[in-house]
């Protein structure tokens, strides 16, 4: 091969990075070893023995003078015991943790050791993700030979990114970094590769967030391509609108709104997310913008994730644009034939300006003769492939809608920059006045008796509740049957307060019945499964209560939590739980108590848990990041955005072998549709 050529067998070679390290240098006490800590331990042989406790097991208890540690193998050979006979010199390596006995490794890796003292690793060993049929040998021998081509120059795995950036950046040349990365020099410890000062893994942490961020980049470009209409509303229908509401705007949803008007004049389509905590008012923005779309002459969509979100989203609306003139039509899976055809009909020939659905609408080959701005609401479901299909699919006379995204997921800044790379981001940083932060308290299972007191004392003086019932189970049917008995129990405990009962099961209409009837006040206490958790408003309860809050995600919480605290009164949240609770669950319960903010929360979760469950099912490949970590590397993430509008302005020749290496021909979620 001749010098400086780019093989690409030793390029994916040396881009196989490590996904940890483990330290192999140096021997720990036994007596010093923590619970959870992978280590080296050497020790003398006390007792072995063979034990029929719940499954038959080899213990080896293993002692250096400063502690002891049992040794358990479920999978053993008469050999193995015969090799492991007491007074035996041993060199393990494992994963301590607390046992029936105190801590104990199982499975160690072990040798028997003599009386010369034998060299340990010089230094930390890395350990590669392995694909199926892979063993960190062979991977490692992989890697090897190619960082020999690469310092030989025989592999030129060259810088791809231009000289001024790579300059800029301050940080070590791509080799050095790989070789750091897949061999650690001697004296690294295992803290300093966890820490954001790490040069190497930084160089290729922006490589590697680069290529990500290129891709999404590239994708907004793509979307873009086609014009959208420009929405002047001739009619003035966006000031009426606001003119009629009987609230006025907070400041913050006021300039949100001039970002997206400003954005719909345009003729380019809109890709604009909304972020904001519960309850501070995003679907009266959204409802601007479609009042401007319909004054322009345009047709409206917004997708909401469930249906009863969307029968909530058409009587808002409905309320709003009838004073108006403005007819407001719904589309569900539960609409009779005949009423889905007609809503259909009057759709497709553009008569209905304003149409609203579950976000199936669109899989559903729904036409809009005039569609000028499509709003989704709660994007947590919605990726970036969808967003591909709307552009697609609602194209008409050479124009793209607008897309408007809501989401009450809030995220932190630098991590939304990074996630919606394709998206511009608004953020409604304010609650509507006249709110009163809700009281979260946490309490453990057993006092439930005292927590249905309480509500039936609130519910006496006119109060009204939500029940959220356990998560437990993972099938949706195991769930209902939960809440039904809930509602049963419940209703048997609360004499003379009408409790009523929602669950994602139920027939649509049953559904909207119950949360209609609770809305009115009709019914005291609203026993639901997760149904409730996007969106829901009733003003007057102001009491909520959740089953098993420690399985459930900080973000669900925050979701369920909001939906109290819409009104005047003094709210309350209680979190039950079920004992015992681990350190992690106990942090998380406690961030949700001491905090009403979901941008704190956002921050929270993304530290105790990271950005893959705080992401959530989106389609973003951010959750499988190589080397980047979003938190050690937010720091990071500004230049990255940076460097990335400047490469495409060049239209530089490096971006697509970026993506090449960084993510691949398989999600390549810059090329769908
Ligand atoms: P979210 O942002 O969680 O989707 P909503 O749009 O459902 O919040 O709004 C929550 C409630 O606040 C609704 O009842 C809405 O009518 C009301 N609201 C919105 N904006 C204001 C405002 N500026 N002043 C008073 N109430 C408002
Ligand atoms: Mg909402």
């Amino acid at each position: 091969m001749h010098p400086g050529t780019v093989n690409v067998e030793l390029d994916d070679a040396l881009f196989t990075l490590p996904s940890r390290y483990e330290d192999r240098t140096q021997v720990t006490p036994i007596g010093a070893l923590l619970s959870g800590q992978r280590a080296v331990i050497e020790g003398q042989v006390q007792l072995t023995e063979v034990v029929y406790r719940r499954r038959r097991a080899l213990l080896v208890r293993l002692s250096d003078g400063s502690g002891f540690v049992n040794l358990r193998f479920f999978y053993f050979s008469q050999a193995q015991v015969q090799g492991l006979a007491r007074g035996t010199q041993l060199r393990c390596f494992g994963e301590a943790r607390r046992g029936p006995m105190g801590l104990e490794i199982v499975h160690p890796e072990y040798r028997r050791i003599g009386a010369v003292a034998e060299p340990l690793e010089a230094a930390l060993t890395p350990i590669y993700p392995l694909t199926e049929g892979a063993t960190q040998g062979r991977v490692r021998q992989r890697v090897d030979r190619a960082l020999r081509a690469l310092r030989s120059g025989e592999q030129d795995s060259a810088d791809l990114l231009p000289d001024h950036v790579v300059q800029a950046l301050q940080l070590p040349t791509l080799r050095d970094a790989l070789q750091f990365v897949h061999h650690p020099p001697v004296g690294t410890r295992l803290e300093d590769l966890a820490a954001a000062r790490n040069p190497a893994q930084q160089r290729l942490a922006f490589e590697e967030l680069l290529a990500h961020q290129l891709s999404l980049q590239q994708l907004k470009q793509l979307i873009q391509s086609d014009p959208a209409g420009p929405l002047a509303d001739a009619a003035g229908l966006e000031s009426r609108f606001i003119a009629a509401l009987a609230f006025k705007l907070t400041g913050a949803q006021q300039r949100v709104l001039t970002e997206v008007d400003l954005d719909l004049a345009g003729n380019r389509p809109m890709m604009r997310l909304v972020q904001g905590d519960v309850g501070c008012g995003k679907t009266v923005v959204a409802a601007a913008a479609a009042a401007r779309a319909i004054g322009s002459g345009g047709q409206v969509v917004l997708m909401a994730p469930t249906e009863l979100l969307a029968e909530q989203h058409h009587r808002s609306l409905q309320a709003w644009f009838a004073p108006l003139g403005i007819d407001v039509g719904l589309l569900t899976g539960s609409l009779p034939a005949r009423t889905r055809r007609s809503t259909l009909a009057a759709a497709a020939s553009g008569e209905l300006p304003l149409l609203v659905g579950t976000h199936a609408l669109f899989q559903e080959g729904v036409e809009l003769a005039h569609l000028r701005l499509a709003i989704v609401d709660e994007q947590h479901r919605f990726g970036v492939q969808q967003r591909m299909q709307l552009k697609d699919k609602g194209r008409h006379e050479g124009l793209v809608p607008h897309q408007l995204i809501m989401t009450a997921t809030p995220i932190p800044r630098t991590l939304a920059m990074t996630a919606y790379a394709d998206l511009d981001v608004s953020v409604i940083d304010e609650l509507p006045p006249g709110r009163t932060p809700v009281q979260t308290v946490v309490i453990a299972e057993e006092k439930r008796a005292g927590v249905v007191a309480r509500i039936h004392a609130a519910c006496k003086e006119g109060r009204q509740a939500y029940w959220v019932c356990p998560l437990i189970d993972e099938s949706e049917e195991l769930r209902c049957q939960a809440a039904e008995e809930t509602a049963v129990t419940l209703a048997a405990a609360l004499p003379g307060i009408i409790v009523d009962l929602v669950h994602g099961r139920m027939p649509p209409r049953d559904k909207a019945r119950a949360m209609q009837a609770f809305k009115a006040g009709l019914s005291q206490v609203l026993v639901a499964t997760t149904v409730i958790e996007v969106g829901v408003d009733v003003p007057n309860a102001s009491l909520m209560v959740i089953e098993n809050a420690e399985r459930m995600g900080l973000a669900q919480l925050h979701q369920l939590r909001g939906r109290v605290g819409r009104g005047a009164a003094q709210s309350s949240c209680v979190l039950l739980y079920r004992s015992p609770l681990s350190p992690l669950a106990r942090a998380r319960l406690a961030t949700i108590r001491d905090s009403n903010d979901g941008f704190e929360i956002a921050r929270r979760d993304l530290e105790l848990r990271g950005p893959g469950e705080l992401l959530g099912t989106r389609q973003t490949g951010l959750a499988e990041l190589r080397v980047a970590d979003l938190i050690r590397d937010a720091d990071l993430l500004p230049q990255v955005r940076d460097t990335a509008t400047q490469l495409l302005l060049e239209n530089s020749p490096c971006i697509e072998p970026l993506r090449r290496r960084w993510i691949g021909g398989a999600e390549e979620y810059g090329r769908v549709g």
